[in-house]
């Protein structure tokens, strides 16, 4: 299948899931502390989509068994949620996808726990610049690579290692349609945008090395040289004059600000 454009109409109803990802990973912002289980806030998130009328888009993807991809420090992704108790160290990274009037949100953001330190939190910040940089490159005309090189050119800076086995990716009908959205790239390479277009960009930016591991239970994605990772994805549309960032951080880092076992002082 080549790449999807939506209707106006429905960029409204992937704005609705996008949101309600938002909403989902605010309200399990809430409940980051030590001690809990990332099986506990996994349940929290399913609880919370299914009594807003929506499906969890990642359970059963690809056999996938939970709701929540929870991927804690060297973790970059995919992390299967379960009895890892969170510590006051910690670096969570947490991505929900839900499905909502058939259409799909998928977003994901990275929480500190205030023992993080110094050098990882200056990670997280990058991580994020990065995924600022690459949604100012949206817009009709641009092309893939332009948002690839973006990230790639900030992180690159810090010495940071950027993942290259994992990708963004169009959004919306399905959980993952084309184009692939890399982390890397040349500018002006690649498919051009065109307005109508959903992707989801989300750079997953190492400590250390880009090298990446899976762990035994075929899911887990680690960085291999077992240092941090952060990884901050939106959803974007593509429109005539720019673009539309459909989900939002906004409730997410009020729910960070009112945790007291949150950092949310670094970005
Ligand atoms: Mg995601
Ligand atoms: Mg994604």
């Amino acid at each position: 299948m080549g790449i999807i454009i939506k209707s106006k109409d429905e960029i409204e109803l992937i704005r609705e899931s996008s949101l309600l990802v938002g909403k989902t990973l605010a309200h399990v912002a809430g409940l980051i502390a030590p001690g809990i289980t990332t099986a506990k806030i996994d349940e929290a998130a399913e609880a919370f989509i299914r009594s807003h009328g929506a499906e969890p888009a990642f359970k059963g993807y690809k056999g996938f068994p939970a709701s929540l991809c929870i991927s804690v420090n060297a973790e970059v992704v995919h992390g299967i949620p379960g009895d890892r108790v969170i510590l006051e160290s910690d670096v969570v990274s947490i991505d929900c996808g839900v499905v909502l009037n058939r259409y799909i949100g998928d977003s994901a953001y990275t929480f500190a726990l205030k023992g993080v330190p110094e050098e990882t939190l200056t990670l997280l910040k990058i991580t994020r610049e990065s995924l600022t940089k690459a949604i100012a490159e949206c817009r009709p005309g641009n092309r893939i690579g332009d948002i690839g090189a973006a990230v790639q050119a900030h992180a690159q800076q810090f010495g940071y290692g950027i993942v290259r086995e994992l990708v963004g990716h169009g959004v919306g009908r399905y959980l993952h349609e084309k184009p692939e959205v890399p982390n890397y790239g040349k500018k002006g390479s690649g498919t051009q945008l065109k307005a109508g277009m959903v992707i989801a960009i989300e750079p997953m930016i190492n400590q250390g090395k880009k090298e990446v591991k899976t762990l035994e239970d075929g899911w887990t994605i680690m960085a291999a040289d077992e240092l941090p990772s952060g990884h901050y994805e939106h959803m974007v549309a593509i429109t005539e004059s720019g673009c539309d960032v459909l989900s939002s951080f906004g409730e997410i880092e009020a729910a960070e600000r009112n945790n007291e076992y949150l950092n949310s002082t670094y970005y």
